[in-house]
Parts: C-alpha cells; sequence; structure tokens
C-alpha cells in the first residue's frame, strides 16, 4: 500500500484502534458502504446489513454521545437499521456519508437549479455530507442556509473573471507543496485534503476533496516537520487542510508529538470544522490525546446558528473540559448569515458553549463564488450592529483575507469621526459623538471625512 494518500481517492481514514500509536502507519483505505444502489425512493439508506464483526472489532467508545430529536427522527426514517450507537460512531458517519445525486434525493427534495448542479458534477469539489449533517438540512426549502453550505447549485459552474483557484496566494508561499510560510513566526502546515463534509465556499477547494496533484502522507508530513525543525524563526504551527480531525487519532499523535518536540514551535493550532460537522468524532481518547501537547489551541469553522446542536455543544464541552480554548471563524455568506440578527444568535449560542467568536472572513473569490459573496459593507454594518450592541466577546474581527497573499487585513466600521483642535472627535456605537484630548496626535486629521488615509504602496 502506498504511504500517500491522493486526493484524487477519496478515501477515508482507517480505526484508530487498529494501528500502534506513534508511528506513522500507511493510510489504509477504509471502504466506502455505497449509497447508489438500486433501493427506491421509500427504502431506507444505510447498510444493507450491519458489519457485526466491525461492531466488535472496532469497539464505540462513543455509543452514549448526545443526539437531538431531530437528528433523531432523521436516523429512524433513512437508516432504521441503525443504532444510535452506530450512529454515534464517527466512522459510521463516514462510511455512510451522502455523496451522489440518488443519495441526496432520498433526503432532500431537490431543487431543479441543485439537480442540475449535482447531475453535471462538473466541479472540482465533491459533494459529502455526514448522515448527522444532513439531519439538519431542512428537506424542502433549497434556500434554507445550511442546506445552501453543502448542497450544489448551478451558480457554483460560473466563474467571475474576479475570481481565481489560489486567491490568497498560498502557492507562491509555499516552501513545500503543504506548507505555507507567509509570516515570520508561524506556518500553515496542510495535513490531510480529506473533509468529512464539503463547503461550496471552500478556499482550498483546489485541492480538497478530488484533486490528483496534492499528496498528504508521511512523506510529506516528515519534509513539512523537517523545515519546521530547521526554520528556528516559527514559533506557532496551524494544522489545517482538509480538517485534520478526519485523522485517525494516532496520525494526528504522531504529528503532534513530532511538532511538540521542536524546542522553537511554542504553540499548536488545529483549525476544523469537525466539531460541527461531525460532532462524533470528538471522542474522550481523541481529548485525552490531545491534552498531552498543550499549549494547544483550536479554531472552529462555524457558519450558522443551526448548527448549534446537543451534539455540537456536547463536543465543544469535551474539547474545552481538555483545557483547550476554542475560537470560531465564519465565512460571511449571502443568504446565509449576512445579517446582524443571525451573526448576534451564532456568536451568543458559541459563547455558551464556551468558543469565542475569532474572525469573519469576508468570503474569498474561489471559482464559482459569486453567489457566496456579499459587500464589504455588508460585513461592516454586521460589526457595527454587534460592537457595543452586545459582549465585547461575542464579535469577531472582520477580516478579508488580501487577494495575491497579503494576508488578513481587518476591517472596522469608522469610529474616529475627525479632529477639532486638541480634541479626537469619536463617534460611539449609538452614532453619539464624543471628544477625547488628544493634543500630540494627528489620528483624524482630516475632520468630516472620517480618519487620515495612509497611503502606502498598493499591491497588484
Ligand atoms: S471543512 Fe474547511 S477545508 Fe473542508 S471543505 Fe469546509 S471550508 Fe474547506
Amino acid at each position: 500500500m502506498e504511504d500517500n494518500v491522493c486526493l484524487g481517492k477519496e478515501v477515508e481514514p482507517p480505526n484508530e484502534e487498529t494501528e500502534p500509536p506513534g508511528r506513522v502507519v500507511q493510510l489504509s483505505i477504509f471502504p466506502t458502504i455505497g449509497l447508489t444502489d438500486n433501493r427506491s425512493r421509500t427504502q431506507p439508506l444505510g447498510p444493507r446489513r450491519r458489519n457485526r464483526r466491525s461492531e466488535s472489532r472496532f469497539p464505540n467508545e462513543n455509543a452514549a454521545f448526545s443526539i437531538n430529536p431531530r437528528a433523531d427522527a432523521f436516523r429512524r426514517t433513512h437508516f432504521p437499521r441503525v443504532s444510535t450507537a452506530e450512529w454515534n460512531d464517527w466512522r459510521w458517519q463516514l462510511r455512510n456519508r451522502i455523496q451522489d445525486r440518488e443519495a441526496l434525493a432520498r433526503i432532500i427534495r431537490l431543487s431543479d437549479d441543485e439537480l442540475k448542479a449535482v447531475t453535471s458534477g462538473r466541479g472540482p469539489l465533491p459533494v459529502a455530507i455526514t448522515p448527522y449533517y444532513a439531519s439538519l438540512l431542512d428537506c424542502n426549502d433549497p434556500s434554507q442556509p445550511v442546506r445552501r453550505c453543502v448542497v450544489p447549485v448551478d451558480r457554483e459552474y460560473f466563474h467571475h473573471p474576479c475570481e481565481t483557484e489560489d486567491p490568497l496566494g498560498e502557492e507562491k508561499d509555499s516552501q513545500l507543496p503543504n506548507l505555507v510560510h507567509r509570516y515570520p513566526d508561524r506556518v500553515l502546515f496542510l495535513v490531510t485534503g480529506y473533509c468529512s463534509t464539503y463547503c461550496r465556499y471552500c478556499t482550498r477547494s483546489r485541492m480538497v476533496g478530488n484533486r490528483g496533484t496534492y499528496r498528504f502522507g508521511h512523506r510529506e508530513w516528515d519534509r513539512a516537520i523537517e523545515y519546521i525543525e530547521r526554520t528556528p524563526t516559527i514559533r506557532d504551527v496551524l494544522l489545517s487542510g482538509g480538517d485534520p480531525l478526519t485523522l485517525p487519532n494516532d496520525h494526528l499523535k504522531w504529528l503532534l508529538s513530532r511538532l511538540r518536540r521542536i524546542p522553537h514551535v511554542e504553540f499548536l493550532r488545529i483549525g476544523t470544522k469537525v466539531p460541527v460537522v461531525l460532532p462524533q468524532r470528538v471522542t474522550m481518547g481523541l481529548v485525552r490525546m490531545l491534552k498531552q501537547y498543550h499549549p494547544l489551541w483550536m479554531s472552529i469553522h462555524f457558519t450558522h446558528p443551526d448548527e448549534l446542536t446537543p451534539e455540537t455543544a456536547h463536543a465543544c464541552t469535551r474539547l474545552a473540559d481538555a483545557g483547550i480554548p476554542l475560537g470560531s471563524q465564519t465565512v460571511l455568506l449571502s443568504g446565509v448569515n449576512d445579517n446582524v440578527e443571525t451573526m448576534t444568535r451564532l456568536f451568543h449560542g458559541l459563547l455558551k458553549i464556551r468558543v469565542k467568536p475569532y474572525y469573519l472572513y469576508q468570503c474569498d473569490p474561489i471559482p464559482g463564488s459569486s453567489h457566496f459573496r456579499t459587500p464589504v459593507s455588508k460585513g461592516l454594518e454586521i460589526i457595527r450592529g454587534l460592537r457595543g450592541f452586545t459582549s465585547g466577546y461575542a464579535v469577531p474581527t472582520y477580516v478579508i483575507d488580501a487577494p495575491g497573499g497579503g494576508g488578513k487585513v481587518p476591517l472596522l466600521p469608522e469610529y474616529v469621526a475627525g479632529r477639532d483642535g486638541d480634541d479626537l472627535l469619536l463617534r460611539n456605537y449609538a452614532g453619539d459623538l464624543y471628544r477625547y484630548p488628544d493634543p500630540a496626535g494627528n489620528t483624524g486629521e482630516s475632520a468630516g471625512s472620517g480618519f487620515r488615509m495612509c497611503s502606502g504602496p498598493l499591491k497588484e
């Protein structure tokens, strides 16, 4: 078996209990239970018969995980032969992902637009939705926010001239194919191209899911770690992908332990959407392993308050109880979360499950994303509607990841209204003007027209 996993193969991770811990093992390919059989629409999804051998061989430590009433009803309707214990097994969730038109048509009433998109399948990004996340979809409403995030529509195949495959210029800042070193003291380490569920607006749609040119295996991991070892300025490593938490525990443990042994690496981070789309993956075994590698932080990709289920709360509680600081990353998406009320519900809900809203991203101009992008003024309007009206902890930093590799640029509504003599004029959240004595300052010199513009070099 190859020691690399080619993204073109859409593989699933092996069982964590089958492999000796602490070494890189070959990434074996888990058999996918297809949903493309000839069962009629009225027949349930799921394996034809229970795989008793695999169940006994791979004990499920997560049998008692939360299951919300909606997900349970979905399980009973579409997977009636599947027990709650199997449903709560993340490997079962991965094996039974919804990946094609037939499977989608069994769980939702596809609109003409969706049907056309999934039938043509022209885009680079495959369709995959865990049964758990599928249970959150509205079966009749194609405009439902979470459904729009994971079910393709035909506009995904419309490419605007401003869109590019690598809008953030990650390739040009890559020292190795899966290691982006843009900022002096930190690197982005892309450890897998696999995700349990594919977001239709994914910034890395060029490499996740099914692109054969990107390879992620222990040879690539070794090279990246060797680069980090010989680069003493790197103090912060962000593991991302794809989704690192789809890796089996011992693969992740190997990566974290190798990185933790590097003296100049002070800080490890994981970027993931797993607690949202596959919360069952956050087993006690996983958190026991992760907590050995502190300081370890986690950025979780949340999109909409409908994602705040008991399952996700359970996963975040386990991670937070393991001492892992949790932050959220949210992409601003047209018709999904582009209003103050939705964002307020999301950010308040996140604080309740101990996740700090961290970044709100302007949607990157990847090919086929025009139906998701909002004007920048919409993001500023949302920040203005949050700041001062709710806890500061509930307000993320709104950023544009500057196309071409400029990095994250924070954006704020204008709170500096200008100057009046020695006073700086400030506008508060309610729109009222205040003075701050600032005799030595020069901020806000052009009174009446907002703050002074800095005329730095304009990069192409
Ligand atoms: S989970 Fe992240 S990497 Fe995976 S498809 Fe979604 S945005 Fe892309």
